[in-house]
């Protein structure tokens, strides 16, 4: 992810309206703004910030807007924000948006999650706050809103902070005792100590995942299917994650009739993952590309509607969002396939895989097993927690199996320290202190432009 530019995206819902947002962010806002600013209107005060203004789109067209005003570090980002209040007007806002990209050097369009993301790179926002944020846009019941409030609060990235301390004490006196072998009487932690802990530990965090653990058990293998226009790439990639041939590939468009489901193992790769169903579609088209018959076009729509993950390949990386019509409970990866093709003008963020030649492919197969595993929102934590946490219960329960035999001296300390470190590797996902890039790629990857 790009920072240390300037980026601008309208941050409303999109449509007609009483009021938009357009906001910007990055070391050339105030540059942008006072481009287009044709002075504070007659008689307003500014006050906190905001002022009412008229800015400049094109020659003649002066238009009448707020303009708030917060600079770095109190603001969203942490960096140098902007946002003008307008009209509600698609057309309004795409010329505000150009005007303010042409007044300064530098400003360029946000990607998906990008004003969240710098908020979180500026230590504005932790990840699991980040992910709140995301979670409160796409809530759609009370359960959700209450798990999306949890994580912006900050209550439950207390909890995983105080989880993952107490595993990081663990793993430092049992190292101690590693360290100190050669020492009879010097014990760390004794045997029977760390046992009775990290089982408190492992209740805790099961205490977390709550009862809906025992019912996710039960449920039936999430289905995630491929979707994009024919010719994207959806069949190669459903072989390469699969690891072997199952889709005919061809240059031809529109060769997949019909939907073809093969289960997929993500245990083997991911600890805490599981089964689902891989589906391959034959595509949704979107006018441009009329090959698709209305038959093979009607059974994607009806089956990306029932799948529980669809993954958005498009090789442009442009990602048209009224192409892809899901309902809103449906999870969604952007892909952009063919990542070993140039980028074109106007990619977004997303997942960039290449399934000729393995780029990224565990990074998509673990975003999968996040967004397919654990049941949703609705059981009360967001599935990559869930996913997370199952897979540092499940080290730290192994461990204490491990240890049942032990007395007061551990007999096999490195086995224990890496199943502590295992755990910690886990919990470290989720409190932001050990994201891997991947990780913070995933996680933005599902928001929409302007957050
Ligand atoms: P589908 O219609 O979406 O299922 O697309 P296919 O999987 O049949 O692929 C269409 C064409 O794109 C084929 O010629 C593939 O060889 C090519 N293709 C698929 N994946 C990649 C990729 O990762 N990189 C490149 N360069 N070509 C790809």
């Amino acid at each position: 992810m790009q920072t240390g530019d300037t980026i601008i995206a309208c941050a409303t819902a999109p449509g007609l309206g009483a009021r938009a947002i357009v906001r910007l962010s990055g070391p050339a806002s105030f540059e942008a703004i006072a481009g287009l600013d044709c002075g504070t209107a007659p008689g307003e005060h500014r006050e906190r910030g905001v002022r009412a203004a008229r800015i400049r789109l094109g020659d003649s067209h002066q238009l009448p807007c707020l303009i708030a005003e917060f600079p770095a570090p109190r603001s969203y980002t942490g960096e140098d924000v902007i946002e003008i209040a307008i009209p509600a007007n698609p057309t309004l806002i795409e010329r505000v948006i150009a005007s303010a990209i042409d007044a300064a050097a530098g400003v360029r369009m946000a990607n998906p999650g990008e004003f969240t993301a710098r908020a979180y790179l500026n230590d504005r926002l932790t990840l699991a706050q980040a992910e709140g944020i995301g979670s409160l846009i796409a809530a759609q019941g009370a359960d959700e809103l209450v798990e999306a409030r949890r994580l912006l609060s900050g209550e439950r990235g207390k909890h995983y902070h105080a989880f993952a301390d107490e595993a990081m004490t663990l793993l430092a006196l049992v190292e101690a005792g590693i360290d100190f072998t050669d020492q009879e009487d010097v014990v760390a932690i004794c045997g029977a100590d760390l046992r009775e802990r990290a089982a408190r530990l492992a209740k805790q965090i099961e205490q977390v995942l709550g009862s809906a653990s025992g019912t996710e058990a039960q449920s039936e293998v999430p289905r995630v299917a491929l979707a994009g226009v024919p010719n994207a790439g959806k069949s190669t990639l459903f072989n390469a994650i699969l690891g072997r041939r199952r889709a005919v590939v061809s240059d031809e468009a529109g060769t997949t009739r019909d939907v073809l489901e093969e289960r997929l193992d993500l245990s083997r790769d991911i600890s805490g993952g599981g089964e689902v169903l891989l589906c391959d579609t034959p595509g949704v088209d979107t006018g441009s590309n009329g090959n698709l018959d209305g038959r093979a076009q009607a059974a994607s729509r009806s089956f990306l509607a029932s799948a529980d993950v669809v993954v958005w390949c498009d090789p442009t990386g442009r990602f048209d969002d009224a192409a892809l019509d899901v309902p809103r409970r449906v999870r969604t990866i952007r892909v952009r396939t063919k990542a070993d093709l140039p980028r074109v003008s106007g990619a977004v963020e997303a997942l960039e895989v290449s399934a000729l030649d393995g780029f990224h492919l565990p990074s998509l197969r673990r975003a999968i097993a996040d967004a397919a595993l654990g049941g949703g929102v609705r059981a009360g934590v967001l599935p990559r927690h869930r996913r997370a946490l199952r897979a540092a219960a499940g080290e730290l329960r192994a461990m204490e199996l491990e240890l049942a035999a032990t007395g007061r001296n551990i007999s096999e300390p490195e086995l224990v320290a890496g199943r502590l470190r295992a755990a910690l590797d886990c919990l470290g996902e989720l409190t932001g202190r050990m994201t891997p890039d991947d990780v913070i790629g995933r996680v933005f990857a599902t928001f929409c432009v302007g957050k």
